[in-house]
């Protein structure tokens, strides 16, 4: 169960004290205090863990200072969306929205090489007018002899540049706990000049202690890749491993799954998951047509496999793309075949302008007929 207050009730408050000495008063109860900080509004919630199913839930809603009441299921009780749960989905962090209504596009290096291709990289979202980007520093490889990615002496090439072109959230993947430290440290020293999203990579989706870390801290969002081989259900319990340490501004990323039927795609392209994620869950959703499909095939069409999926995805209410360009993709040291050319980024952005304006008309449409039956029914 989750009890939300009203906006402005404060920790040192008489109101927050009697609900709080009200719950302590209840057998087998245990309350755990959660504050949400936004830019505008502090949302404080109470989760109740033990027997509340003994708890009145009207009785609860009349204590001075609670808005109202969750009761959730015992799945997903923080990332889930549960019965008449009208809480917003997403966050905003360094002045972007991240919800289940918007899209964002990350188009950027699946692995950052030469200070030069950053750059190039960066000033090609600039003239985009793009705010976000992918830069791979930490890179978990198959193959222990394969580039495992430059590591922290590369985050001030990263980072320099994101400051000069406006860049606002950087995408990062990370492997172990000490690369938080590191990006931290280079931040700072760089002036703090752009935001880093927290890259959780499908090989460590279920790597609980790593999750357990990243969720402790709540400075830097996580968006965090589905198990390429384990199921939807265990992929979001993992997430909510995060948002139970404390940490909720997440953003759930599809990347296809590890399969032989999805031959010639690199992985099975599982898009269709996107309405359930959003279902299941109030986190905003991800799309990565890059790692799902990994070459540059082209349809009879004329257009490449990865804008087909990219608009699959974003046609079925995609809330973010995370994709692979590169300046000069014969020389990525990192998935070179997949990656898209900077020429190809304004017809990439135009073929999703395209999608999501269809995806925009299909649920305008949807709710005006519910509008309409509404109103017919009183
Ligand atoms: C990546 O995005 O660079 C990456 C390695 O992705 P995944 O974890 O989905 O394979
Ligand atoms: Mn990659």
């Amino acid at each position: 169960m989750i009890v939300i207050l009203k906006t402005g009730v404060q920790p040192n408050s008489p109101e927050f004290q009697q609900i709080l000495d009200y719950l302590g008063n209840k057998p087998n109860i245990t309350p755990r205090v959660h504050h949400e900080i936004g830019s505008i509004q502090t949302v404080t919630e109470i989760y109740l863990i033990g027997d509340t199913a003994s708890l009145d839930k009207a009785e609860v809603e009349s204590l001075p200072g609670v808005d109202r009441v969750v009761r959730v299921s015992e799945e997903y009780r923080i990332i889930g969306r549960h019965r008449d749960d009208r809480r917003p989905t997403g966050f905003e962090y360094n002045g972007v929205r991240f919800d289940q209504d918007n899209l964002n596009v990350f188009a950027g290096l699946c692995a950052v090489d030469t200070p030069e291709h950053v750059e190039q990289m960066m000033r090609a979202l600039r003239d985009h007018g793009l705010v976000c980007t992918r830069m791979g520093a930490y890179k978990p490889r198959t193959n222990p002899y394969a580039f495992q990615g430059h590591g922290k002496r590369c985050l001030p090439w990263i980072f320099d540049a994101a400051g000069k072109y406006g860049i606002r959230v950087i995408a990062i993947e990370i492997t172990h706990d000490s690369h938080l430290d590191e990006i931290r440290e280079a931040l700072r020293r760089s002036g703090s000049p752009t935001g880093v999203m927290l890259q959780i990579g499908t090989r460590n989706t279920q790597n609980f202690e790593l999750l357990k870390i990243v969720g402790r801290q709540r400075e830097f969002p996580v968006l965090f890749k589905r198990g390429f081989g384990i199921t939807l259900e265990e992929s979001l319990n993992a997430a909510e491993y995060l948002a139970s340490e404390g940490n909720r501004n997440i953003v759930f990323a599809l990347r296809g799954m590890k399969t032989n039927l999805g031959d010639p795609h690199r992985n099975f392209v599982d898009f269709a998951h996107i309405p359930v994620v959003k279902r299941l869950t109030r986190l905003p959703v991800c799309i990565d047509p890059s790692h799902s499909v990994g070459g540059r095939e082209r349809a009879p069409d004329g257009l490449l496999d990865i804008f087909h999926v990219t608009a699959q995805g974003v046609i079925a209410g995609a809330n973010m793309i995370l994709v692979d360009f590169h300046p000069a993709p014969a020389k990525a040291l990192v998935d070179g075949p997949q990656a898209l050319l900077l020429e190809e980024l304004g017809p990439f952005l135009e073929d999703v302008a395209i999608a999501r304006e269809a995806y925009e008309r299909r649920r305008a449409r949807v709710s005006e007929r519910r509008e309409r039956l509404q109103s017919a029914a009183s």
